[in-house]
């Protein structure tokens, strides 16, 4: 197994940051011509999703659908003022898998790898292992 890191940088509070070609770019530097991709985000106030990447309105849909489900405001006990975004971080989660063939990450057509961040601006990792 290798491990590697990526470095992402929010810049608002709540979004979606495509990290395809960073993941694409980890696979091709591990060297495993086949095999399984495994994302994991070390952060409880973040996740991560695969999605449409090609028509940026489902990502606003997403996050508009997020933030309805899981307002900003409610009756949260956390003191540190950020549930919603653990709440959201829970429902969407830390992990995802994607095989590996031919040295390639395999995807959808439309499908794309995102970073959600839900309490930013911050800037964060998401660690890739090539199994
Ligand atoms: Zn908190």
């Amino acid at each position: 197994m290798m491990r590697q890191t990526i470095s992402v940088k929010s810049r608002l509070n709540t979004e979606l940051i495509d990290i395809t070609g960073e993941v694409r770019e980890a696979v091709k530097k591990s060297g495993l011509k086949e095999g399984v991709c495994h994302l994991f985000v070390p952060h409880t106030t973040a996740g991560i999703a695969i999605n449409e990447g090609a028509d940026p309105s489902v990502k606003r849909d997403i996050l508009t659908s997020l933030n309805r489900l899981v307002p900003f405001d409610g009756d949260y006990q956390h003191a540190e003022g950020n549930s919603a975004a653990h709440i959201k971080s829970t429902l969407v989660g830390t992990s995802a898998v994607c095989l590996i063939e031919d040295s390639q990450l395999v995807l959808g057509t439309w499908q794309s790898i995102f970073f959600c961040e839900f309490d930013g601006p911050r800037t964060r990792r998401v660690y890739i292992a090539t199994i």
